[in-house]
């Protein structure tokens, strides 16, 4: 059998608001133009973010039910130890109720002034929770990383050789850590080699730098690996994730992403000094070390859903799902961030609208449109997101725009793929009459998720 089917059924379901053309361009205007502040009841299909948005299985809601709601020692914090020991296989886990929780209580331990973290590319909280504590957060993306329209594995990777320059330039001795990200959230969902994580491994090792995973997906970069590199083919993908996080010393993850679940996040680590000044940070700003800010009952769905986010359907329905967007996408021509990656479709705005210039958002005007014809959500990533204004008033641009269609996991079926794709195409088939648009209101920092915007 070719057809490829989501490996599941479905036992509950959820109405979604189906809407008309005419009421979605009063909600948009509503809206200011940002898709940002519409009101989920206005929405169709949502693709502004995989995180947190997955729906659980039975298995989880059970589990639900039997979480153990006790403030210290609860049981349900064991099962969930005892689940991300299994595929990390570090000594300390420090469960957190999201991922930026994890960043910010070890930032707070081990960054400070003048310290300097590479990675391969920071996402936008670890990097505002390495800026918050005064030190530097640099980007060491390799060469094709930063290219939307070559093709290539692993564009994920980190650039092993400017790493090693880095820190030859810049002193070990102001390098607390190393990072990895997997996939590379930043860079599309794109994923990264194993020879890539044990190359930087031994970089670090060269230096005495620990290195530590930013390791929100890394499931679904285990099963590229399987898929992409040569020796793993017939790899379990167990046996793969545990290979990764040998090379680590350490990890932080969102388990709104690869954990299945709707909250959840957790610090992983071998260094038992650290671990300790660590939980002493958790007790004074997550909650006590067997619950770290999360109910028992999260712990619960969580330990369920890190086994069943490593079956191998499971992982080739998600990434077969997103490669199939993506591919109706290419098939009618829709300029895209290529390959697609693990979690997500990036339209390339500036071929897709080169007739609007950066500086008038062009990943803004395809989103509001690609709602006002289907009600689909997406999120524009490019000028929006992170172009400012210089003292003179003129815009600087970012080097991309793009907009983001994220796939929450196991949520939508192959015909609201279908829906979401004849959005887009119908609105790239008009593309033409795509119009420039201004900023009316912006926010000192993180416009994007207030900005009023009007057309030009
Ligand atoms: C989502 C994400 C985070 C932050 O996690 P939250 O749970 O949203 O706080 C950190 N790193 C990466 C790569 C992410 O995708």
């Amino acid at each position: 059998m070719k057809t490829l089917i989501e490996p599941f059924k479905i036992k509950a379901v959820e109405a979604i608001p189906i809407t008309t053309k005419s009421d979605r361009e009063q909600f948009i205007k509503d809206a200011f133009l940002n898709p940002f502040t519409l009101k989920s009841d206005a929405i169709t299909i949502d693709m502004l973010t995989d995180s947190g948005t997955t729906a659980m299985s039975s298995k989880q809601w059970a589990a639900v039910m039997d979480g153990d709601e006790s403030y210290a020692g609860s049981r349900s914090y064991y099962k969930f130890e005892n689940e991300v020991k299994n595929f990390t296989r570090m000594a300390e886990i420090i469960p957190t109720h999201q991922g930026r929780a994890a960043e910010r209580i070890l930032f707070n331990v081990i960054g400070g002034p003048g310290k300097l973290i590479p990675n391969n590319t920071h996402f936008d909280t670890t990097r505002g929770n390495i800026e918050i504590v005064g030190s530097t957060a640099v980007d060491l993306p390799c060469e094709v990383g930063t290219k939307p329209e070559v093709i290539a594995d692993f564009k994920g990777n980190m650039d092993i050789e400017a790493l090693e320059n880095f820190i030859k330039t810049t002193g070990r001795e102001n390098i607390p850590v190393c990072m990895l990200t997997i996939t590379n959230n930043s860079g599309g969902g794109q994923p990264v080699s194993m020879a890539n994580i044990r190359e930087t491994k031994e970089v670090c090792k060269k230096y005495d730098i620990p290195l530590f995973l930013d390791c929100c997906r890394f499931a679904e970069n285990a099963y590229f690996i399987k898929q992409r590199e040569k020796g793993y083919e017939n790899t379990p993908i167990i046996d793969i994730v545990r290979e990764m996080f040998s090379y680590a010393d350490g990890a932080t993850m969102s388990s709104k992403k690869d954990g299945l679940s709707n909250t959840g996040g957790f610090i992983a680590l071998n260094n038992t000094e650290w671990a300790e000044k660590l939980r002493i940070n958790l007790i004074a700003t997550e909650g006590f070390i067997t619950y770290g800010g999360l109910a028992r009952r999260d712990l619960e769905a969580l330990a369920q859903g890190f086994i069943e986010v490593m079956d191998e359907n499971y992982l080739q329905s998600r990434i077969g799902q997103v490669k199939f967007f993506g591919d109706l996408l290419l098939q009618a021509g829709v300029p895209l961030l290529e390959p697609t990656g693990g979690h997500g479709v990036y339209l390339d705005a500036r071929r897709f609208a080169p007739h609007i210039k950066p500086e008038h958002f062009p990943g803004q005007a395809i989103a509001v449109e690609v709602y006002k014809e289907g009600g689909v959500r997406c999120c524009e990533i490019g000028s929006v997101m992170f172009g400012k204004y210089d003292e003179n008033g003129n815009h600087i641009n970012p080097p991309m725009d793009l907009v983001r269609f994220a796939i929450p996991r196991r949520v939508y079926t192959k015909s609201h793929i279908e829906y979401t794709a004849e959005a887009v195409i119908e609105v790239f088939n008009r593309r033409n009459e795509l119009r420039p648009m201004k900023l009316t209101y912006q926010a000192p920092v993180l416009r994007h998720f207030t900005a009023r915007f009007d057309y030009i």
